[in-house]
């Protein structure tokens, strides 16, 4: 029947029941779910219905202790695995996660918000993939280019933000593992349920106790990884200023660390791209995952002779995005992860309209309960706009324009950041040109937001340091 409200579609949601969630989860450590030393606890709460999923364990510094020396131990034997017997484990834990592809794909959408055919075709294969590709590797580092025998760093201490819960895990632990080092891994604390998935998988594996230990906490919680005397390695992915203090809390231990950290990418429109092609890919590159990616195309550089035509492209295209239920096969954006991050989102948007920039987003009806944001494009910003300098994290592009090749880098590089950058035009030879002068750790050249393991991923200036990913992602683990 005919509706006034253009979103009112057939539903076609996933079914909940696939994913069976316990009242409860303990920390795992050493092969087993146990409490945490004092008994603290918090909530996990889906961001789209605000229900409460799970209560999880608050790893305090006790805990880390004991995680970390279970790494310690479990080390011992790991490390001196022939490489073959280690890629065994990572093969079996790439084909479970195959296996329990439709569970983790929902419990993922409900823990995060995101839409269910983002996990479903994005976070739930990759993460099997990169198990896979790092799986291959475990028997040939000799071959990595890192000295004829590269060696293990130790215990890894692992912590990840809530943007792509168990992608960023997959990124963290498969190398980690086909390297031989031991891992405590902190998954963020408005996300920890599909790490506990994941060690559930561990077991089922039949990986060796203490291989893998997850503790689920708090920033607290993080930074009593960070400290502990017995981790070798940190590998970050989060914030910018957490970065920081992270950084600044091992300076001088010894401690190997790489930081992931923010961005604010410039997607480069030149007035020879195909439009339609270069919509498509703005969208992807600001609202994919809500636009919660570090490398998300959050600003665009549009040459000023086709800005309106791809202004109003852009914007009719966005009149179809649906808004709505992530467990619905047809919903484009989900929920915002965290109150708090909406309220982030709202505070910067809030600035930009201060600052005098142009808000605009499409007609859409948000649910009543949970958190939740319009897509939203700012026209006529400035270099000097809060919204063209500061990571928004959120479904919110910034437009602005150029004129010349030149100017496009010079904007495009006018940022604390170096994390991504996206380039549309028909010249192969500008491509290459404009490519070599952009400070960014990532270029996609008429795509954006493409993720492959064998790719090395990682930023420039204040994006962090280190590579994950590909052959380079070996070296983060490794003694060389
Ligand atoms: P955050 O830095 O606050 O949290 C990330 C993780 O760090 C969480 O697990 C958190 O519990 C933990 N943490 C917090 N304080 C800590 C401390 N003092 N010591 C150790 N661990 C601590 O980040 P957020 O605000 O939750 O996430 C959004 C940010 O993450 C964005 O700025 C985004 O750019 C960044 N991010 C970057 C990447 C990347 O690959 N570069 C990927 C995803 C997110």
């Amino acid at each position: 029947t005919a509706s006034a409200n253009p979103f009112a579609y057939a539903p076609a949601p996933e079914s909940r029941s696939v994913v069976d969630i316990a009242p409860s989860y303990g920390l795992f450590i050493d092969g087993e779910f146990a409490e945490a030393a004092d008994g603290r606890a918090f909530k996990s709460v889906s961001p789209s219905t605000e229900e409460v999923l799970s209560e999880v364990a608050q790893g305090g510094e006790d805990d880390v202790d004991r995680a970390v020396k279970a790494a310690r131990k479990a080390f011992e034997k790991w490390s001196v695995l022939p490489g073959a017997e280690r890629a065994k484990y990572l093969f079996r834990i790439a084909r479970i996660i195959q296996e329990r592809s439709r569970e983790l794909a929902v419990l993922e959408t409900l823990d995060n918000g995101k839409p269910i055919k983002e996990t479903r075709d994005t976070d739930i294969p990759l993460a099997a993939a990169h198990f896979f590709y790092y799986a291959g590797w475990a028997d040939k580092l000799g071959h990595a280019g890192y000295g004829t025998d590269p060696r293990a760093l130790g215990v890894a201490g692992q912590i990840i933000p809530w943007n792509f819960p168990l992608l960023m895990l997959a990124w963290k632990i498969a190398p980690a593992l086909a390297t031989g080092n031991t891992v405590v891994l902190k998954p963020a604390e408005t996300t920890p349920l599909s790490a506990l998935f994941f060690a559930d998988i561990c077991r089922q594996a039949g990986l060796p106790r203490g291989v893998v230990n997850i503790v689920t906490g708090d920033g607290t919680t993080g930074a009593a990884l960070v400290g502990h005397p017995g981790v070798d390695k940190v590998a970050f992915t989060g914030s910018t200023a957490v970065g920081k203090a992270i950084a600044r809390q091992i300076a001088g231990t010894g401690k190997r660390a790489t930081l992931e950290l923010g961005g604010k990418g410039a997607n480069i429109v030149f007035d020879d791209a195909p439009v339609d092609q270069a919509v498509e890919g703005i969208v992807t590159g600001i609202f994919f995952n809500q636009g919660q990616v570090c490398c998300a195309g959050s600003r665009l550089l549009v040459q000023e002779s086709v800005h309106d035509e791809v202004l109003d492209a852009l914007k009719r295209r966005l009149t179809t995005l649906r808004v709505g239920d992530p467990l619905d096969k047809n919903t484009d954006l989900g929920a915002i992860n965290s109150v708090e991050q909406l309220a982030r989102i709202k505070a910067l948007t809030d600035a930009g309209e201060a600052e005098g920039a142009e808000r605009w987003s499409p007609a859409c009806e948000l649910p009543s309960s949970g958190y939740w944001f319009a897509p939203t494009v700012f026209s006529n910003v400035t270099q000097a706009h809060t919204i063209a300098r500061d990571e928004i994290f959120g479904p919110v592009l910034s437009v602005l324009t150029f004129r010349t090749p030149d100017e496009a880098v010079a904007k495009a590089n006018n940022t604390q950041y170096g994390l991504s950058a996206g380039i549309w035009t028909e010249k192969g030879s500008r491509i290459l040109a404009v490519a070599n002068k952009l400070r960014a750790g990532v270029v996609w050249a008429n795509t954006f937001n493409k993720f492959d393991p064998t790719s090395p991923f990682g930023g420039y200036k204040e994006s962090g340091y280190g590579r994950e990913g590909g052959r380079h992602g070996l070296e983060a683990y490794l003694d060389v």
